[in-house]
């Protein structure tokens, strides 16, 4: 494997799993289909996130390096196996134990999937912000409002939906997991402009949508505190996908750069070309250095590892942008040809900088931590 880790062989079963769900997105090709995330979630892939209790070494790592393999061959099918790794795990940690046993197999296996609604009109970066209300009526909640941006909607059976219940800011957000079936629940078409993209993504309208209040996740008001997963897993599964699409990208360069001759030789015998794959195959392998790193502080110290998530996220999505960008220079106007991908990738390496908490935001994570980042660095 290019991005490969010296660590994969010592997991019994570890390479195994990679290798099957690399072969399923393969020969699915690019698109996200239903069926195709279902074939990939039947393996098993969500395990070493959902039960980490398994045999595996390094969990963590052996589900990114699924999402990596994933995402060489396809991002949109990478990052809906996330999105489902992400709502799957919220619901594990946050629900009551009723509420994961009936949901949790069926996420587990595929069998119905799971999208997060945290997006608004006017709150992005900002939870605080969020304005769809749920209003306590006895034991149920009555949601109102709009959410947008929510990647994957169509083909989801349940909901985790960032709600009002109290003027508060941040301190007045409950996450509840609504049926995507609920009455009063409508989901639209994704959305034809974001079709270059490839990821398929919905606004929800909620009229009067009754939830029983035993879907709350966590506590009453204390919504914010569920999106622990999206800062550390999360992010650690975004920094696979950019590895993955960052990879496609180096690999089709790589392989122009010998073929494309210009001046009498291949261009790749220019210094200049070499010298950027050079660049492009060390950030990569930083990338991936990083991540590991912080895969295995996350499987140490889940709560301790928002700092590394963090810089995983941040790094590793830079770089895939970067990388992504030079492979579409090194094509020059083959990039544009029907039926190249390079330039589709440029733009959804570009994209990941913005999923699950901009690149500015991942900063800003990184800067209220910077004494905990320079005590890192020295080893302490
Ligand atoms: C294809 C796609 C799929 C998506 N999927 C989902 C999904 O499934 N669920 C969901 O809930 N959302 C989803 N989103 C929305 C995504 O999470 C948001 O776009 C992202 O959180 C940024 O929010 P925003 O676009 O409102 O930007 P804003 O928050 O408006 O930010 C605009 C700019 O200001 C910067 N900025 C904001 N605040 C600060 C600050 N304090 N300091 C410095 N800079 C700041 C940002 O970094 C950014 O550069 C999706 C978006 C896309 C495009």
């Amino acid at each position: 494997m290019y991005w490969g880790r010296d660590t994969l062989d010592t997991d019994r079963g570890s390479d195994e799993l990679v290798r099957q769900v690399e072969s399923i997105a393969a020969t699915a090709g690019a698109a996200a289909q239903r069926e195709t995330v279902t074939e990939i979630l039947a393996t098993g892939v969500l395990d070493p996130v959902l039960a980490p209790t398994t045999n595996l070494a390094h969990p963590s790592e052996t589900f990114c390096d699924a999402l990596t393999a994933i995402a060489r061959h396809s991002v949109e099918l990478a990052e809906a196996v996330q999105v489902q790794a992400l709502c799957a795990n919220t619901i594990r940690r946050h629900a009551t134990a009723s509420l994961w046993s009936e949901l949790g197999p069926g996420m587990r296996e595929g069998r119905s999937l799971a999208v997060s609604c945290l997006s608004e009109r006017n709150s992005g970066s900002d939870l605080s912000a969020v304005e769809l209300s749920a209003v306590r009526e006895g034991d149920t909640y009555r949601l109102n409002g709009h959410k947008n941006w929510v990647a994957h909607a169509v083909a989801a059976s349940e909901l985790i939906v960032y709600a009002r219940t109290r003027d508060a800011g941040i301190g007045g957000i409950t996450a509840f997991v609504v049926p995507a079936n609920a009455p009063g629940v409508e989901v639209s078409e994704p959305s034809a402009h974001l079709q270059g993209i490839a990821i398929p993504v919905s606004s929800i309208g909620f009229r009067d949508v009754a939830v029983p209040a035993d879907r709350i996740l966590g506590r009453r008001d204390r919504g914010g505190l569920v999106t622990d997963i999206l800062s550390t897993q999360g992010r650690l599964g975004l920094a696979a996908c950019a590895i993955g699409v960052g990879t496609a990208a180096l690999e089709r360069a790589l392989r122009f750069a010998k073929s494309h001759r210009r001046f009498g030789q291949p261009i790749i015998e220019y210094q200049s070309v070499g010298f950027t794959l050079a660049d492009m195959a060390t950030g990569l392998r930083a990338a991936q250095q990083l991540l590991s790193h912080a895969c295995a502080t996350f499987d140490r110290d889940p709560a301790g590892a928002t700092l590394v998530c963090a810089q995983a996220k941040l790094f590793a999505t830079d770089t895939a942008a970067r990388v992504t960008g030079e492979a579409v220079e090194i094509l020059g106007a083959s990039a544009y040809l029907p039926g190249e991908r390079v330039e589709m990738w440029m733009r959804q390496a570009k994209l990941l900088q913005t999923l699950q908490g901009t690149n500015r935001i991942q900063r800003l994570t990184i800067a209220a931590r910077l004494d905990a980042a320079v005590a890192a660095h020295r080893g302490e």
